[in-house]
């Protein structure tokens, strides 16, 4: 079954500037800013310009210049927030929850970049 893009989501409302948002960061294919509710002192979004529902659908239909705008800006996140290990970083970690075992609140893709403090096990027991 095809994904089914909802354009009155909240960051298609973002992209399109109806609705104001922190910007870390821009390019021709992504836009990056700050989690309206941090859950860590580093809390950044990234998501596509292009209308790609989750990860897998971006992986699977957008084009090679997209999913390069895409990565180069979560690079370009992680150098900002100063959170990577190789330039005295603490670390980070990237989430892209997807579909509902995901609970994926905003069905438009975005990767959650988390840093600035140790942010414990990747998924509590079940
Ligand atoms: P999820 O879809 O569960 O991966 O998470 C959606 C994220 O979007 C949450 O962390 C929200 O805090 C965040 N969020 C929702 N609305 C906005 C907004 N207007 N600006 C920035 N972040 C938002």
């Amino acid at each position: 079954m095809a994904y089914d893009y909802d354009p009155q989501n909240i960051f298609a409302k973002i992209l399109r500037g109806e609705i104001p948002n922190k910007t870390v960061y821009e390019n021709d294919h992504a836009l990056a800013f700050e989690d309206i509710q941090p859950a860590a002192p580093v809390h950044v979004l990234v998501i596509p310009k292009g209308p790609y529902v989750c990860y897998d659908h971006f992986a699977q239909e957008a084009s090679d210049a997209e999913i390069i705008g895409f990565t180069r800006a979560i690079g370009e996140v992680c150098r900002i927030t100063g959170v990577q290990p190789s330039e005295g970083g603490l670390g980070f970690r990237v989430i892209a929850n997807t579909g509902q075992a995901g609970v994926q609140e905003v069905p438009h893709l975005h990767v959650h970049i988390l840093g600035g403090r140790v942010l414990g096990r990747m998924v509590a027991p079940a």
